[in-house]
């Protein structure tokens, strides 16, 4: 939201108060393009991809970094109906008046999947990518930082930012660091954190804690490892969960639970479970390491804004004309929010409503 802000020149103030759980920081930031069982492409793909990329590319440019990784994602097959499927409507080369970046898949040999459990065989998928999300954050503040745009404070919107109950454009004005802030416009970023401001309490909100590990490989573990075909070690592989090879370490995800809706990891029994759940799939996709010669080196949980029909949410407020919301990214922040964020920005510039399909309020209207 910020890029996007930046972009056209506005003079804006970040609150963020820098949670390293939040959901952002815990994701893996994968970016996949065909998803379930039955092989459908993601959500309006094309559209989002194409604008993330040049987004990420941007940003990485102009803050000396890297964070945006574009690489086939690996997808083991999970039935024989599933592979005929993703063969019947993905392998065909695009065509030239095709998009180039329609999904598109090829088969790995066997040889390339050995040490997996994959008896239907697998995939590349691509275009994918992966955002270093911690990089991405991390680069972002320091820039916005060094600009004096922001500032890593908790708003305690209930006292700072009562909710008026008049039609309209609203005054705003917030005391952040002895600074008194006169903003034309509000947006409210704030995922499942949402839930508790008035504001946008009633945004139709379906979250799901999502568990996350790292795990690293030691002694004669390491030796099996690096003899085994280089696609295990240095591509993302989508099965029961996904493993995501970096740096010498690996990260494997994710759950989604839907009853436990908090980042906590120790001293819990359903924290416990949930870090067995993910081993036990780790197990079943990639047997040849055994599961006890993973280390575990971290444990990592929080909650995902997702929404009941799998869609983001934004838009403006019931009443408030100038109080906007970039909510609802579930598992597909990394993707959606570049192009979302434009979205916002050309409600508030323009003054008209959000995509009906993308606006929180589409229940509301019966779309
Ligand atoms: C385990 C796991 C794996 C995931 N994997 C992926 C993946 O592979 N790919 C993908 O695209 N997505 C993934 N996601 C989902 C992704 O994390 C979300 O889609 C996205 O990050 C949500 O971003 P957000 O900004 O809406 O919410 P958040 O990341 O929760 O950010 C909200 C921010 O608002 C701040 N905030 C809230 N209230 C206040 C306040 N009053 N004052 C100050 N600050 C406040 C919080 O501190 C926080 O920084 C995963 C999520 C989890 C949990």
């Amino acid at each position: 939201m910020a890029w996007a802000a930046h972009r056209r020149g506005w003079s804006l103030t970040i609150v963020d108060r820098v949670d390293l759980q939040s959901s952002s920081h815990v994701a893996a930031g994968l970016v996949t393009p065909i998803t379930g069982s039955r092989s459908a492409a993601t959500w309006r793909w094309d559209y989002f991809f194409e604008f993330a990329t040049k987004h990420y590319t941007d940003i990485e440019t102009r803050t000396e970094s890297s964070f945006w990784y574009l690489q086939p994602a690996i997808r083991l097959f999970g039935s024989s109906q599933e592979r005929e499927r993703a063969i019947e409507r993905w392998s065909q080369p695009r065509t030239e008046l095709e998009h180039k970046v329609r999904p598109q898949i090829s088969l790995c040999s066997p040889d390339e999947l050995s040490g997996f459990h994959a008896p239907f065989g697998g995939c590349r998928m691509e275009p994918a990518a992966r955002l270093d999300t911690t990089t991405y954050l991390h680069s972002t503040r320091k820039f916005f930082q060094k600009q004096g745009e922001f500032f890593a404070t908790e708003v305690n919107i209930a006292e700072q930012l009562p909710l008026p109950d008049q039609a309209g454009s609203y005054p705003f004005e917030l005391e952040i660091a002895t600074r008194s802030i006169r903003p034309d416009a509000i947006v409210f970023c704030q995922g499942f954190d949402a839930r508790s401001n008035e504001w946008f309490s009633s945004l139709p909100l379906h979250p799901a804690r999502g568990d996350i590990l790292t795990l690293r490989l030691e002694g004669e573990a390491t030796a099996i490892y690096a003899d085994l075909p280089s696609l295990a070690r240095t591509h993302v592989v989508h099965s029961d969960a996904w493993i995501v090879p970096t740096n010498g370490k690996h990260l494997v995800g994710a759950t989604y639970d839907r009853h436990h809706l908090n980042g906590q990891v120790d001293g819990e029994e359903f924290a416990a479970n949930n870090r067995q759940i993910l081993l036990e799939r780790l197990n079943n996709m990639f047997p040849t390491i055994g599961i006890d010669r993973w280390n575990l080196e971290q444990h990592r949980a929080a909650v995902r804004p997702a929404s009941y029909d799998r869609h983001p949410l934004i838009g403006r407020h019931r009443w408030v004309s100038n109080a906007y919301t970039l909510n609802g990214l579930g598992s597909k922040g990394s993707l959606m929010a570049p192009l979302l964020a434009e979205q916002v920005c050309d409600c508030i510039e323009t003054g008209q409503s959000a995509d009906p399909f993308l606006d929180w309020q589409r229940r509301d209207k019966s779309l």
